[in-house]
């Protein structure tokens, strides 16, 4: 049975979207019986103690458990660092001062998908490779990943086939990117099923990629449509007006919004209910691939 993980960020409030990923998460590892993992991503600006104390507090309201120790990547640079050693040992990385700005003005490659980074830095020159060094602007590290054509299979959405650009896998502050660190963690954590947001699924083949140079396994996929607010926007953690705290002042109890998520995913249940009561009925075909519209009490 696959080891299933949920991976957030803490850097906010969690919005009813990030506990219905939390939930689906849950439910794909318990309903097979397997581990269910917790790793804190608090490499992202703004991640702080606080907001981990709080997501904690809500996983644990709605009903989730998890198994072993809380992984944080802030304690795991060790590793990061070895992965991108292990890419540049192998001719696999390269150095980049392109600014965000320059990315974006640059004609885009033929067959790459927009803001796919178009090479500028890609084969420099000796001369002009000095002369980027001189700017005595720290380089971003990308990976050389030659225009390859990946192909992941999601369990939800089937085939997703892309071109994987050269993107970042350490930037220019020396902090490791996230397409890196969530493969070299996935890969340690002994992650075999990656359930979340379908906003990661154009992303995916970038990962598979660099678990296939790093010679990792590559896990199962499964993308859950994200979740929008009734204006049709996703919805954000610094918008307080979908977080748990906002669906209980108005009235609305913990069991109802477990029910009204699990129905979302697909899942017969009574009105108000515990994840644990839904584990036997939960699907994942009937999983609906259309975005779900937050509920209000
Ligand atoms: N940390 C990411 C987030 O909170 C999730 C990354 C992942 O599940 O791979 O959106």
């Amino acid at each position: 049975m696959p080891t299933g993980r949920f991976a957030p960020s803490p850097t906010g409030t969690f919005h009813v979207g990030n506990l219905r990923t939390a939930l689906a998460a849950w439910l794909f590892a318990r309903s097979g019986g397997s581990e269910f993992l917790l790793r804190f991503e608090d490499l992202d600006r703004g991640a702080h103690g606080d907001h981990e104390r709080s997501q904690l507090g809500y996983l644990s309201r709605i009903g989730l458990d998890f198994d072993g120790e809380i992984v944080r990547q802030s304690t795991r640079l060790d590793h990061y660092s070895d992965a991108i050693a292990a890419l540049t040992q192998a001719g696999l990385t390269y150095p980049c001062w392109c600014s965000r700005r320059e990315i974006r003005e640059a004609p885009v490659a033929p067959h790459q998908p927009p803001g796919a980074y178009p090479g500028t830095c890609r084969d420099l020159s000796t001369a002009a490779r000095t002369k980027k060094e001189a700017s005595g602007r720290p380089p971003a590290l990308r990976l050389r990943a030659d225009g390859v054509v990946v192909t992941v299979i999601d369990s939800l959405h089937g085939e997703h086939r892309a071109v994987v650009d050269d993107f970042v896998l350490q930037r220019g502050d020396g902090t490791p990117a996230y397409h890196l660190v969530v493969v070299v963690d996935d890969a340690d954590q002994g992650v075999q099923e990656v359930v979340r947001a379908d906003d990661l699924l154009e992303s995916t083949p970038r990962h598979a990629h660099l678990q296939s140079v790093l010679g990792l396994a590559e896990p199962r996929w499964a993308h859950v449509p994200l979740v929008v607010d009734a204006a049709g926007e996703r919805l954000a953690k610094r918008d307080g007006s979908t977080s748990l705290t906002e669906w209980e002042k108005e009235g609305g109890s913990v069991p109802r919004l477990v029910a009204l998520m699990a129905r979302s995913l697909g899942i017969d249940c009574d009105d108000e209910c515990r994840p644990a009561d839904v584990l036997t009925a939960f699907d994942p075909a009937r999983i609906p691939l259309s975005r779900w519209t937050a509920p209000s009490p």
